[in-house]
């Protein structure tokens, strides 16, 4: 069974939407397995978002990402990964099909709600940045 890191983003914290969205990974399958609510530094946030460093839109995303809270969580299920891609819809809302939490709530390219790993190394690293063994059963 998969496992896979998904993060609640400032603009979907700040609109109470947490459990809004907590609703649709359940609805689809997903199970709730690790969360907390967390509120990273924008270095933290710059190491979580590495990949994008070259990236015109990474200063801007780190700061956003630390601009407020976020809820972090690990969702397990069949195909956890791509379940949970399909639930949060594309990256750009205008683009997000009908009924996907970024269809539903993002307000643009950048502030669109949630976030979740991309392919099974990188939910590991994800899960392993934020959580603990311990905090994980
Ligand atoms: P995430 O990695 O957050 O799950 P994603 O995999 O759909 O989203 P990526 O291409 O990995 O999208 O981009 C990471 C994040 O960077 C996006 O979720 C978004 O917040 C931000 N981002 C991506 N493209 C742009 C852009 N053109 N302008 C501003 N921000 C962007
Ligand atoms: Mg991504």
């Amino acid at each position: 069974i998969e496992r896979t890191l998904s993060i609640i983003k400032p603009d979907a914290t700040r609109r109470n939407l947490t459990g809004k969205i907590n609703a649709k990974f359940e609805d689809a399958g997903l199970r709730i397995v690790a969360q907390k609510r967390i509120h990273l530094t924008p270095a933290q946030a710059g190491i979580f978002y590495e990949v994008h460093k070259e990236r015109p839109f990474y200063g801007e995303l780190c700061d956003f990402m630390a601009s407020e809270p976020v809820v972090v969580q690990v969702l397990e299920g069949e195909g956890a990964i791509a379940k949970n891609r399909e639930v949060m819809g594309a990256t750009n809302p205008a683009d997000a099909a009908a009924g996907t939490v970024r269809a539903e709530f993002a307000e643009s390219v950048g502030e669109n709600s949630v976030h979740g790993s991309d392919a099974p190394e990188t939910a590991a690293a994800e899960i392993a940045y934020f959580f603990s063994g311990l905090e994980l059963v």
